[in-house]
């Protein structure tokens, strides 16, 4: 979907209620109060009546949108933008295209929306032929905003101090036969980032046991906080390599890395310890999606409807 077909299948605030209340009403509305599934749809209020107690859920409530005032025009935007602009966007720019008055709403929106796009992630786990390596990313010990709720924003950059974000990287494989020059042993399948707070081998293994089937073979280097991996998978090949050599091991994890420090630091300059995650899910989340063409849109949709914290 180009700009020119979101315009035409969302030309309005009515459009986007429609398609909204579509994919909620094909995914499930659940009562707050009962749990109960059954619901009658109030039209005039738009709202969703409990058939069992009564209780009333608005159309934004139990979504990503939850507590949210900004129009669902604004939300599909940033849903299209963040579905086919390859490379991460900066909200700031954002604002001034929708031509909002306060930055910190539109943050918001972007941030609950990566959160959206980390717990669908989060559902699934990797498989079979595993990489996993660690990776250390720049990032700003200020905080953009003190709270998600978003109140206090510091756009000035480049006051705090500068730390180095641990992140546990994890690239599951296949083997591919290289056709042309230069080209890896093995073909990108998913990717998992998670920022870690220490990298010993405890916070590894829980890690690894959250993000990796058991039934899979996983590829390290020497490190020696990946010593005890092989009591969480089916298979450990652990090798000890010079530095300088590692990517030969480790192609797919590597070159993950460098593209997200790419993207990252192109785009957001310098992003908060806090919020790391979120970008690193954002990155993921479309990588892991390259090939859907125009379908992230409807899955991103998905997403965000199931999406509630
Ligand atoms: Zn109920």
């Amino acid at each position: 979907m180009n700009l020119i077909n979101f315009m035409e299948k969302f030309p309005d605030e009515a459009s986007c209620r429609r398609q909204f209340k579509l994919i909620r009403d094909q995914e499930g509305v659940i009562c707050k109060k009962c749990k109960c599934t059954d619901h009658y749809w109030l039209s005039t209020l738009e709202q969703y009546k409990c058939k069992k107690c009564g209780f009333r859920t608005t159309l934004r409530s139990g979504t990503v949108m939850e507590n949210s005032k900004l129009p669902f025009r604004y939300w599909f935007i940033a849903m299209h933008l963040l579905s086919i602009v390859k490379k991460p966007f900066s909200t700031l720019e954002l604002q001034r295209q929708i031509g909002h008055k306060f930055y910190e709403p539109i943050w918001e929106m972007v941030q609950k929306l990566r959160l959206a796009m980390g717990d669908r992630d989060s559902q699934y786990k990797l498989d079979e032929f595993v990489e996993l390596d660690e990776g250390f990313f720049e990032s700003n010990k200020e905080e953009e905003v003190n709270e998600l709720t978003g109140k206090k924003a510091d756009k000035k950059r480049g006051r705090g101090s500068q730390k180095q974000s641990k992140v546990i990287v994890m690239t599951s494989t296949k083997e591919a036969k290289p056709t042309k020059k230069n080209q890896k042993p093995s073909k990108l399948r998913y990717v998992k980032m998670v920022v870690v707070e220490d990298l010993k081998a405890s916070t590894i293994e829980k890690e690894v046991e959250r993000n990796i089937e058991s039934n899979s073979t996983v590829k390290t280097d020497g490190f020696r906080s990946y010593s005890n991996i092989k009591s969480k998978v089916k298979e450990h090949l652990q090798q000890i390599i010079p530095a300088k050599q590692a990517d030969k091991l480790l192609p797919w994890v590597h070159t993950v890395i460098a593209n997200a420090k790419r993207q990252l630091l192109g785009i957001h300059h310098s992003v908060s310890d806090k919020y790391i995650q979120n970008y690193l899910d954002e990155f993921c989340y479309k990588l892991n999606r390259r090939y859907f063409g125009i379908k992230v849109f409807d899955r991103l949709m998905v997403a965000a409807v199931n999406f509630n914290f």
